[in-house]
């Protein structure tokens, strides 16, 4: 077997071995979504020496339903698009560790990566792809039947409510898509949406009008959820009328948008945007020299469009000119 077709992916869930903390890296790259493992492969073919250290492996790709517009997949499941995407990571041998980064601290002229695990990681340059986490509605009851009934992943968890009655909270992309997956398996799927206007694209829009199996709850928010060992019923409120009434179900899909992890921006010191996003330039480059940043993480507009494709062509860029810093810096006999 040629040594490109070796299975080297590393995951653990506990400290790693000296391997890989004992190096310095031309790039590090945080986050597994498709700005990090687009960012990888570019890294892997410029014969630079880098890692992913990521929470997760396809950040919000894994929870998603049908993706039917990304390049050269007609239609394909979201998870099994991460699938793909980690198949061509690892064609290239590039590990990615699964752990939770807390700092990027400079280091002179390198950058020092420490994680949630205790490990301390080096690198010439770092590429930020963490992405978004999935907003929590926070009323109560969600975190007592999140996964008792509640859920914020719907491809994971749809086959378990097969001929069950659910009901998914958002008006955007991911709510309709993960509506429209439901119908798959529920018998009765409710949209409540705050509003009288759906913000997802007419494509999904005319999808969810004509489908016999959705209903949607317009101008209405959830106010509290409850049940006994499994979710039972939600509390909802109109908000213009103020009326409260209750629905029963079996399940609740969260999808109502993502937020950027600021805190974490902020204690490396990047410049960010006024609601927490990293500010980046037309080569990626962020506010410190030699950190660069891809994928729903940086504030550039149009911000209501997160896909995919976006998300991997600024993770290739991004490379590019952590590539092309290197480069300047150091020459090509840095190792
Ligand atoms: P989003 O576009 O930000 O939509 C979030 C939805 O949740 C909005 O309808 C919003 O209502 C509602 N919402 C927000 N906070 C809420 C709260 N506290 N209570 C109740 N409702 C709340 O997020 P998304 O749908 O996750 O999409 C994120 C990005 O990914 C978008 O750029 C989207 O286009 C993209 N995406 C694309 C695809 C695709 O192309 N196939 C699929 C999924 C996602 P308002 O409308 O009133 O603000």
């Amino acid at each position: 077997m040629s040594s490109a077709f070796k299975i080297s992916v590393t995951k653990m869930d506990f400290g790693v071995s000296e391997e890989l903390t004992g190096k310095v890296y031309d790039t590090i790259i945080i986050g597994g979504g498709p700005a990090g493992m687009s960012a990888a492969i570019y890294a892997a073919r410029y014969g630079m020496s880098t890692i992913i250290i990521t929470e997760e492996v396809g950040g919000q790709v894994a929870k998603a339903g049908w993706v039917e517009n990304y390049l050269g997949y007609t239609r394909i499941m979201g998870p099994d698009l991460v699938s793909k995407f980690e198949e061509h990571v690892k064609y290239y041998n590039v590990p990615i560790i699964i752990d939770s980064v807390e700092n990027v601290e400079r280091d002179g002229d390198l950058f020092k990566v420490y994680t949630m695990n205790g490990d301390e990681y080096t690198a010439r340059t770092v590429i930020l792809t963490v992405g978004e986490k999935k907003r929590k509605l926070n009323v109560p009851g969600e975190d007592t039947y999140n996964g008792r009934g509640v859920s914020y992943c719907a491809p994971c968890d749809a086959p378990l409510f097969k001929g069950k009655v659910v009901a998914v909270v958002g008006g955007g992309d991911s709510a309709a898509s993960a509506a429209l997956l439901l119908t798959e398996y529920a018998s009765k799927v409710y949209l409540i949406h705050r509003r009288n206007q759906l913000r997802a694209q007419k494509y999904y829009q005319d999808l969810l009008l004509k489908n016999p199996k959705i209903e949607i709850i317009w101008n209405t928010v959830v106010k509290e959820l409850q049940g006994d060992k499994l979710l039972r019923k939600a509390i909802l409120q109109r908000v213009d009328t103020r009326e409260t009434f209750e629905l029963l179900l079996d399940g609740l899909f969260v999808e109502i948008g993502a937020e950027p992890p600021v805190d974490l921006f902020k204690r490396i010191g990047l410049e960010l945007s006024q609601d927490g996003y990293i500010k980046v330039n037309n080569l990626m480059e962020t506010s410190i020299p030699g950190i660069y940043a891809a994928g729903d993480c940086v504030d550039l507009t149009p911000r209501d469009f997160r896909q995919i494709v976006v998300a991997a062509g600024q993770g290739a860029l991004a490379t590019y000119s952590a590539y092309n810093y290197i480069i300047k810096k150091y020459g090509f006999n840095r190792h």
